[in-house]
């Protein structure tokens, strides 16, 4: 006869006390960590602008933050604040957020920047049903931290 393992009976009860405890406390949003090539960038983001890279080699912008450019190689890259402003590249509904931390329903988009690159961020401020492939988003900033503002779009 084969042998099941079983679990004494106070181990159930720990983890199911222990999924409640868990379940009971909101965490907090997963917190970006800024490095020596991304510090200007989350600095510009505290003073409420959108600042991305851009190479006096070739004159492209780049995003996200390098130490090349990711057009030509280069490495006369220089910070340079942008418009804010985009489109909606492509974008999903989350119904089911992975945590408290992250109410549902909310967009997940691609924005492609009027200045050239792509960025990951969320659309706020509209109902996901209204969100279209191509509508006109501008940048915004929301507080994570004391020390993280995060870029999000807004339609406009
Ligand atoms: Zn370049």
């Amino acid at each position: 006869m084969r042998k099941v393992a079983s679990c004494p009976p106070m181990r159930h009860w720990y983890s199911a006390r222990r999924w409640v405890e868990m379940n009971a406390e909101i965490p907090s949003r997963v917190q970006p960590t800024p490095n020596a090539v991304s510090a200007p960038y989350w600095e510009a983001c505290a003073r409420g602008e959108l600042s991305l890279q851009h190479c006096n080699g070739c004159q492209q912008f780049q995003f996200y933050p390098r130490t090349i450019c990711s057009h030509c190689g280069g490495t006369d890259l220089a910070w340079q604040v942008v418009s804010g402003s985009g489109r909606v590249k492509s974008f999903t509904v989350v119904r089911r957020g992975i945590s408290k931390a992250y109410a549902a329903p909310y967009v997940v988009a691609l924005i492609e920047l009027k200045e050239g690159p792509s960025m990951m961020s969320t659309i706020v401020g509209s109902e996901p049903e209204v969100v279209a492939i191509g509508a006109s988003v501008q940048v915004g900033f929301e507080a994570w931290s004391e020390d993280i503002q995060m870029p999000v779009f807004s339609l406009t």
